[in-house]
């Protein structure tokens, strides 16, 4: 939430104690009586500092009176049931009283979990993808186990570095449908925001539309979301899916082109998940865009029967054993 939006959700607390407050004067006129008293009583006090005391009565005994005023309060809040808190604004978070500040330039603690939450949403990872983590990468899967325990590595190491905000090389990840690419790629994302580094994680064909839109809305003079088209060439990791799956066209070529050349200018990462081998994207892709591709990134190749296929067998067989059971 902007620091707007914080201000007028401030305001709309502190209007809503205020008609809390005057509708239960209005309920328990004696209750609004003692506020106007206790009130009226402190500023006496005050106006005594200055020597201008109206009410003829000592600091001691206007503080005795006021604390005789909120002990009857205290006493009819009882006997109507009153919350204890009736007389308090009700922040979300009494700690900063939602502004989202402790001290000077602090954040609080629900203003970091709150960008955390906004640093998800916009990553783009599913709910599912946001399980996926390194921890819950399982190598029990895979026959080859020592090939992917270091791809495993690669990968740990590479998303370390782009939260250090150190210069590494990108990563391309390749192969067969199922193998734990995507686990591999979600769980990079993940360890990556949790350092609170901004991600955007989307397939190839989503990135395509949004440049389209972008370019096409652009011509036609109207309203765009440039943070949108701005933020795949500026987040600190740009995730991409399925490469090699769009529909190239030249347009498509020009644009992935000055996609990567932009990331590579400002030294930001980025990973590639795609079924295609390298030697298929020399094929697909013109020399100086596969050039942008591979020669930036480091290659983990996956390969095997799909572990998504595995997993549905082992499930398959332990429905049929309960349903024998
Ligand atoms: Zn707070």
């Amino acid at each position: 939430m902007s620091i707007a939006r914080r201000a007028l959700k401030r305001q709309k607390k502190i209007a809503d104690w205020e008609s809390r407050v005057e509708a239960l004067h209005q309920k328990y006129p004696r209750l609004g009586e003692i506020s106007r008293l206790f009130t009226q009583m402190s500023l006496e006090i005050a106006m005594l500092g200055m020597g201008k005391g109206k009410m003829g009565m000592s600091k001691e005994e206007l503080l005795q009176a006021q604390e005789a005023l909120l002990a009857e309060r205290k006493l009819l809040m009882k006997k109507h049931n009153l919350p204890g808190n009736i007389y308090e604004i009700w922040w979300d978070c009494p700690q900063c009283q939602d502004t989202g500040f402790v001290g000077i330039g602090e954040k609080c603690a629900c203003l970091l979990e709150e960008e955390q939450e906004e640093r998800r949403l916009f990553s783009g990872l599913t709910p599912h993808q946001q399980e996926q983590t390194f921890k819950t990468f399982t190598l029990d899967w895979y026959e080859d186990k020592d090939r992917y325990r270091a791809i495993l590595q690669q990968c740990i190491e590479f998303a370390e570095k782009v939260c250090a905000g150190e210069k590494t090389e990108n990563l391309f990840l390749c192969g067969t449908i199922g193998t734990g690419k995507t686990h591999l790629c979600s769980a990079i994302a993940n360890y990556v925001l949790q350092a609170g580094r901004r991600v955007v994680y989307l397939k190839i064909g989503t990135i395509l539309d949004l440049i389209r839109e972008y370019k096409f809305n652009f011509e036609k003079n109207e309203t765009i979301k440039p943070h949108q088209l701005k933020d795949l060439y500026q987040v600190d990791l740009l995730i991409i899916d399925d490469l090699g799956t769009e529909v190239s066209t030249d347009f498509v070529r020009e644009q992935l082109f000055y996609l990567f050349d932009e990331r590579i200018s400002y030294c930001l990462p980025w990973v590639i998940s795609t079924n295609l081998m390298p030697n298929e994207i020399g094929t697909i892709y013109e020399d100086r865009l596969s050039d942008r591709i591979l020669g930036t990134s480091r290659v983990l190749k996956f390969s095997g029967t799909s572990v998504r296929q595995l997993k549905a067998m082992q499930a398959n067989k332990i429905d049929q054993k309960e349903s024998v059971s």
